[in-house]
């Protein structure tokens, strides 16, 4: 199974670490075609020569200038600066919750209780989202949905979160119309590899749900939606749409950067779910137009993934990624070093001149922090 791989150049602009990604080899899991969440049990498809395929989904699917899924294209800029962190909350990290399954007919979903309307303490912010969003469900493509440089990996996880703030449930949000923000949707590649321990209670259940269409089971063995994100939570964020009817533009996409491996056991579960039609080979809506989105990368430096320098053995693409994260990490130290320096040296610059001076005298230093 191939996959892709980046090398990264850096620029320096107003002391923020810009990373040009250069594409060493696009190589990606040669995966044929299809979903989501709605109740609207297959009224839409995904096999293109039947009337319900994408090219028949309705309006909004045609007519919306914020579509998704898209290809993700290098050379693309990584923006390596402070306040990219996300910020889980402690169940989010730590819970280890039994959960419901089903087969929808157009994809495998998961949830922490039965029902349409789904909600858990899992909560997520930081990272450029604009307010507090909890987990819903999560649910599996298999063939992603999104590409990069047109390759796809052989399955993509949804993980679903919807505003709190604005929205009592999942339901609402999926609902809204007119709000970009609705709901954050973390998008995670998976590659041909090694078996992933925390996605095996997904996969057991999948088994037991492969022919079975609309019923939830409730399975007792945990999973913890933490421990299927990547290690390195670098990601591309855009503003897209619900990737099934009715296509609502109302997401904020997490495209984690780096896969995660699934054994081809694994994936041969996803890949033999069916419909009540028998007809779900694949689940992938074809990518979509960017139309002059901002889609932008940003890198996470931090403790995390210094720590996962000495434990990760991958190729140069690889170490070079953890060097930029680690030049990247100084600068910022440097950076608040200096800050917090200069702003010490002007108040006791302005404590003298206080103390020596006429009070009408004012000084034009309160711009002075810009500099850094
Ligand atoms: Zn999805």
């Amino acid at each position: 199974m191939r996959i892709p791989q980046f090398q990264n150049n850096i620029l320096v602009v107003n002391g923020v670490i810009i990373v040009v990604w250069l594409q060493l080899c696009s190589q990606v899991a040669a995966v044929s075609n299809p979903l989501w969440i709605l109740e609207t049990k297959n009224t839409f498809c995904y096999n293109p020569n039947l009337g319900c395929g994408p090219a028949n989904w309705p309006e909004t699917c045609h007519t919306g200038r914020h579509q998704s899924p898209i290809d993700i294209q290098a050379p693309k800029v990584s923006i390596y600066k402070r306040w990219t962190h996300f910020t889980f909350n402690q169940p989010y990290t730590s819970s280890q919750s039994t959960f419901y399954a089903r087969n929808t007919g157009h994809s495998f979903q998961a949830q922490f209780e039965e029902g349409v309307t789904p909600s858990s303490s899992l909560t997520v912010g930081g990272a450029m989202l604009s307010e507090d969003y909890r987990f819903g469900q999560l649910h599996f493509h298999w063939g992603s949905e999104h590409t990069v440089n047109g390759l796809r990996y052989p399955l993509e996880l949804h993980i679903v979160h919807y505003n709190t703030i604005k929205y009592h449930s999942l339901m609402d949000a999926i609902s809204a119309e007119n709000d970009p923000t609705a709901l954050a949707v973390f998008a995670i590649f998976f590659q041909v590899g090694e078996e992933n321990p925390a996605l095996e209670p997904l996969v057991r259940a999948a088994t037991r749900s492969m022919e079975v269409q609309d019923e939830y089971t409730h399975y007792s063995t945990p999973i913890n939606v933490e421990h299927l994100l990547p290690e390195k939570l670098s990601f591309v964020r855009y503003s897209g749409s619900l990737t099934t009817p009715p296509c609502t533009e109302n997401v904020v996409w997490t495209v984690f950067r780096h896969p995660v491996t699934i054994s081809s056991r694994q994936i041969k579960t996803f890949q033999r779910v069916r419909n009540d039609d028998g007809e779900l080979y694949t689940n992938y809506r074809p990518t979509q137009p960017v139309n002059g989105r901002r889609v932008e990368t940003y890198g996470v430096p931090g403790l995390r993934q210094l720590a996962f320098v000495t434990h990760n053995k991958g190729g140069i693409a690889i170490w070079w990624d953890r060097l930029v994260d680690i030049l990247s990490s100084l600068l910022q130290f440097t950076q608040r070093q200096l800050s917090s320096q200069v702003a010490f040296w002007r108040q006791a610059l302005e404590n003298a001149l206080h103390m020596f001076s006429s009070s009408s005298i004012s000084l034009p230093f309160t711009d002075l922090h810009l500099l850094f």
